[in-house]
């Protein structure tokens, strides 16, 4: 995103486009017979199957993400079941994704149903921002699904889009302006809007902001106070349109590297820098688990002591979080290499510096297989094996791969991952 995120900007003039009960959409969309009846979509449709993702007419019906399938049931007895398709569901993504870029370059997904569109820099173009996000809404249906809808939410900034998408569903389109924001915070209580969790609207409680109302018109100075963090100043700003907060995450990370100096007694022993390369690999996991992105890219290059360089990049076919996963790789092409062309090793006694740095990131949410995939489910044990780590301060390393093949964990993660959405 190429906009200056510090400068306020009171234009609404950024789109957050919200796919409605997207799964069950695109199993509609893909099955006539399923359109206009309650969908639920499940991990699997046994008695004990659970619901991640009901169609808008199961949600009419009562039909809540979580439910049990023989809950739903009694509640909806013609409920349709169906299996999840993950596949399906990243297509129908990509594609929507392709359709919000022919209006502007600054699109950022935020998930597998949620995108930003950015038009910011393109005041020029869309003179009329309803009108905009309408033909929007039109090209998906068009170029990608007759049946697939969303709700559209028109701000000045990410957040305000956001909370404007959430206000009517299916197939809304809300703006928020300076001038009507007042009247939309009226109707919210703080837990509403996005990122306010119990234990965050506690807080603000205690220090005497019971409303969004008053989140907004409390004086950033005693925000940070009261949220004893910079957190309360991103809500001032948020709420009184004084710059960008919400798009650091995937858009201002192009790239992230680890790099290490090799110290002479490092350098003796093969043992040691192979151990060092995979603590190098293992940071990189850290910070993506953090950022919450897989890498499509990775580059992994030595400096020796004569000036002389080896550089090795990788294009992924699949996303990657994994640090060991990303050694394996560096590890397997090294001894190609030295197979190829009978060199010393790569890792050697000259080795002054060695980096591996990833790039191309994506959202954990939308990386392939993401919800009952493999590398999903790695990539969500590893999201609390850190989170644990965080919390408790545990200081031994588990592995994540200890972990990943528990079947037990299927319906709880699948779940997860879709609250998430
Ligand atoms: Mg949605």
């Amino acid at each position: 995103m190429n906009r200056n995120r510090l400068s306020s900007n009171v234009l609404p003039t950024v789109l957050f486009v919200d796919m409605n009960s997207f799964f069950a959409s695109c199993e509609q969309q893909d099955n006539y017979w399923l359109r206009g009846r309650p969908v639920g979509v499940c991990v699997y449709t046994g008695r004990n199957g659970c619901i991640i993702a009901p169609s808008v007419e199961a949600k009419l019906r009562g039909v809540k993400t979580g439910m049990r399938l023989d809950q739903a049931i009694v509640l909806c007895p013609d409920l349709v079941p169906i299996q999840t398709h993950p596949d399906r569901y990243r297509e129908y993504h990509v594609k929507i994704i392709d359709v919000l870029r022919t209006f502007s370059d600054d699109v950022v997904p935020k998930s597998i149903d949620e995108a930003v569109v950015d038009l910011t820099n393109y005041q020029l173009v869309y003179k009329d921002m309803q009108q905009t996000g309408l033909a929007i809404k039109q090209a998906i249906r068009q170029k990608v699904g007759d049946w697939l809808r969303c709700s559209i939410g028109i701000a000045p900034n990410v957040f305000l889009a956001k909370l404007a998408s959430g206000i009517q569903k299916p197939d809304g389109l809300t703006i928020i302006t300076p001038d009507t924001i007042d009247d939309v915070l009226r109707t919210l209580v703080l837990t509403d809007l996005p990122g306010i969790g119990h234990r965050m609207a506690e807080r603000l409680q205690t220090g005497g902001i019971y409303t969004p109302l008053s989140l907004r018109y409390a004086k950033p100075e005693y925000l940070r106070a009261v949220c004893k963090s910079i957190i309360g100043w991103h809500w001032h700003l948020r709420l009184n349109f004084g710059g960008e907060v919400d798009l650091e995450s995937n858009a201002n990370n192009k790239s992230m590297s680890a790099m290490r100096t090799i110290s002479e007694e490092q350098r003796s022993t093969p043992e040691r820098l192979d151990e060092l390369l995979q603590l190098l690999c293992l940071t990189l996991e850290r910070r993506m688990v953090r950022q919450g992105v897989f890498c499509q890219d990775m580059s992994f290059s030595c400096r020796y002591q004569n000036g002389k360089t080896y550089n090795y990049e990788a294009r992924f076919s699949e996303p990657k979080q994994d640090g060991p996963e990303l050694y394996q790789i560096i590890r397997e092409r090294m001894e190609k290499f030295q197979i190829a062309h009978q060199c010393e090793p790569v890792l050697n006694e000259f080795l002054r510096s060695m980096c591996v740095a990833v790039f191309r990131f994506i959202p954990a949410e939308v990386v392939p297989l993401s919800i009952f995939g493999d590398e999903g489910r790695k990539g969500k044990f590893r999201q609390t094996l850190y989170d644990l780590k965080a919390k408790f301060g545990v200081d031994k390393l588990i592995r994540a791969t200890e972990l990943r093949d528990n079947p037990a964990y299927r319906d709880v993660i699948g779940f997860g991952n879709i609250k998430d959405l």
